[in-house]
């Protein structure tokens, strides 16, 4: 018999490894680092992951647990796999266990092993021939070929910016710099992250058409167990050549990654926003220079961080200027002011005519308005009142299909008052307008239109969001209306005019990221009219935005589609002002039952550990300071220097660690929302 110490990681928010006995019958191999083990905790059986083995353990024999059962039949975690997760264990500041296992899929970490050995069958033994045939395949124009080839052509760690304008054909730049990397190694694979779930079928059906002797796994969160287990099995046995996925792909094993593609790089849902608060752009980045292979970071709006690297030249910038499909030229972009042209329904004159010029040429229209529900407030007149949510400071918003109101930040829900709760009413009012409510106006408008509203309420079911873009796709709707999620990505090729209809609120945000968010979600928005170049006899593609400022700066940029120059103009601010990616930042959050709590811990907090070079600001309770009953609070941590940051944040969480508060408490590095 043959004994060993593993040192274990598990899901636990305790930033520790614990020693388990191994003993094995002679000659079964000792478990190595990067296995998965089944291990007693407490009194549950839980899967962990092996980091290291040795012969002594300072944990008294009596104590010391045996491993239940090793993983064996599925080959190990990698070390590079490891180390990227070690990485970021350590600058997100969290424990190794908490950022290595979750990310597994759940039949993976469970006691039984009927799903694990079933799936495992399946993929047998033979390795397919696989044979990248990039069939079908556009010729690309010059600037994209150039792209391509100089991607493909990088043998090492090599950060490229794909600066494209919208329609621009970065999708096909990506194919095919892929198609020349999977040609030159039969084992290579090719990681392509996009930031919504909603964007994974379209390019799922180009990528399996393209190469349809490869096999191509998914890896997002609307996957089932089953399937989840199976893509990711795939991708770490190496037989997955393509992985497609959202954020959460970028932590998956991945054995012959040799390029990493991350489309829309600016966009904010690579952020997790949660437990392991990581970006996942810059993971990438960072597992590409740990594995020395390019990574192209694709997008017509970079984020700040990446133009700045491309500006110094850390980034390599390459340029698509035009779109790619024949004839199509970018949308015009004109500003109809409120304020002489009064909307009806919320929509002015202007639109609706320009609605109805697209309704009789049988062109598409899309209808953008970042709000969903029928009206953020319901309203009385008389004394008041207003539909405030109870555990929350936000309003409930009036979802009039739904016969709800419904609070979007603690999902509380409550059936529409007949009358006003405070003086009886009857007559309440709903103030603003959500996407619900823009439908109902359009449909009074236009009667016969066929008209689709595609938003979190209206997609709920699963498929039901694929259905709607489907149908769009086949030509079966004349207006669409919709939120962020119909903005990015989807090639509608049919679509001639998008209309804006209330972009003005972020104009005055306090969030200094909000006028890079605005211009990259009207670039983005915009970007989907015109795809496909004019017809014969059809309209010219144009972008309506109804605004109540139409002299503001941002609007000048986006009608002149200058990203370059609005870019530069706001690096240039946040040096000034010395904000990210000047400075780099840190976020300890705290919640509890009452404010005072947790601006108490934050201030103690502040108070514990001082450095040269870190700014420690005032504690302040959030903007949104109360959700479901929880006040929040929060405490912004600056530096010029993101060593020295993460120097003082290990310090200071072993001091945090030990603080006795009832308040609840989390730390972002690198925070988005301030
Ligand atoms: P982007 O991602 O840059 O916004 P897409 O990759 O979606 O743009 O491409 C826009 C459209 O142009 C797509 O319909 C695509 O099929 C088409 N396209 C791309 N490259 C070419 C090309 N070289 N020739 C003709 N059409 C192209
Ligand atoms: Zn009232
Ligand atoms: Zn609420």
């Amino acid at each position: 018999m043959e004994h060993s110490i593993l040192q274990v990681v598990l899901d636990t928010p305790l930033a520790t490894c614990f020693d388990y006995r191994w003993t094995g019958e002679a000659g079964e191999p000792r478990p190595v680092a990067g296995q998965l083990v089944l291990v007693p905790f407490g009194r549950r059986e839980v899967v962990g992951l092996v980091v290291a083995s040795r012969e002594k353990t300072d944990v008294p024999d009596a104590k010391l647990k045996d491993v239940i059962a090793v993983r064996s039949q599925l080959a190990p975690l990698s070390s590079t796999w490891l180390d990227l997760c070690t990485f970021a264990s350590e600058y997100y500041q969290r424990p190794l266990g908490e950022v290595a296992v979750p990310g597994l899929p759940k039949n993976l970490r469970i006691p039984k092993t009927v799903a694990l050995d079933r799936a495992l069958k399946k993929f047998g033994k033979a390795n397919d021939v696989c044979d990248a045939s990039p069939d079908q395949a556009p010729r690309l124009n010059t600037a994209q070929q150039h792209a391509a080839d100089v991607i493909a052509a990088a043998r090492e760690f090599a950060p490229i910016l794909l600066y494209g304008v919208t329609g621009s054909g970065k999708t096909e730049v990506y194919l095919q710099a892929a198609a020349q990397v999977l040609a030159r190694e039969d084992d290579a694979q090719v990681l392509i992250l996009v930031p919504e779930i909603n964007l994974t079928p379209q390019l799922e059906n180009n990528v399996r058409m393209r190469f349809p002797q490869l096999h191509v796994a998914t890896l997002h969160s609307g996957l089932a167990e089953g399937e989840r287990l199976a893509h990711w099995l795939a991708a770490h046995l190496g037989r997955a050549r393509i992985i497609l996925g959202t954020r959460l792909a970028i932590l998956a094993s991945l054995p012959q990654l040799k390029l990493i593609i991350v489309d829309e790089e600016h966009d904010p849902s690579y952020k997790q926003q949660e437990g392991l608060r990581y970006s996942a752009r810059d993971l990438a980045v960072w597992r590409a220079r740990q594995l020395g292979i390019p990574i192209v970071l694709g997008s017509a709006t970079p984020s700040l961080e990446t133009w700045h690297h491309a500006q110094s030249g850390r980034y390599k910038k390459l340029e698509l200027r035009e779109r790619a499909s024949k004839d199509a030229v970018l949308p015009k972009v004109r500003l109809i002011d409120m304020e002489r042209d009064k909307p009806a329904e919320g929509i002015t004159s202007t639109l609706i005519a320009a609605l109805r010029l697209r309704l009789e040429r049988g062109e598409q229209s899309l209808l953008f308005l970042n709000r969903r529900g029928y009206a953020p407030v319901l309203a009385c007149d008389a004394c008041g009142w207003i539909s405030n949510c109870p555990r929350c400071t936000a309003f409930m918003v009036l979802h009039k299909p739904e016969h709800r109101l419904r609070c979007h930040h603690c999902s509380l829900e409550q059936r529409i008052p007949r009358h006003c709760p405070t003086c009886g009413n009857i007559d309440l009012q709903p103030l603003g307008r959500g996407t619900q409510r823009v439908e109902e106006g359009l449909q009074n408008i236009f009667p016969q239109a066929r008209i689709t509203r595609i938003d979190a309420d209206s997609t709920r079911r699963k498929g039901s969001a694929q259905a709607a873009f489907d149908s769009v796709h086949r030509g079966e709707v004349d207006i669409l209306i919709g939120t962020q999620m119909v903005a990015k990505g989807h090639d509608f090729r049919n679509l001639t005019l998008v209309g804006i209809l209330n972009p003005d609120t972020a104009l005055f945000s306090h969030d200094y990221r909000a006028s890079e968010r605005l211009f990259a979600q009207l670039m983005q928005v915009s970007g989907r009219a015109g795809r496909a170049g004019q017809k014969e006899g059809g309209s010219a593609s144009e972008v309506l935005i109804q605004t109540r400022y139409p002299q503001h700066p941002l609007y000048a940029a986006v009608m002149a589609h200058d990203y370059d120059r609005f870019a530069s103009g706001l690096l240039e601010e946040r040096q000034q002002a010395g904000l990210p990616p000047f400075l780099y930042q840190a976020l300890l959050r705290a919640e509890a039952k009452e404010l005072d709590t947790a601006l108490g811990f934050l201030k103690q907090a502040a108070e514990c550990l001082q450095h040269p070079g870190i700014v420690i600001n005032d504690p302040i309770p959030m903007t949104m300071t109360r959700v479901a009953n929880v006040d929040r609070a929060q405490l912004l941590i600056e530096c010029a220097s993101r060593p020295a940051l993460q120097a003082f944040l290990k310090e200071w969480l072993a001091l945090l660690r030990e603080m006795k508060t009832r308040a609840k408490w989390s730390l972002e590095v690198d925070p988005v929302d301030i």
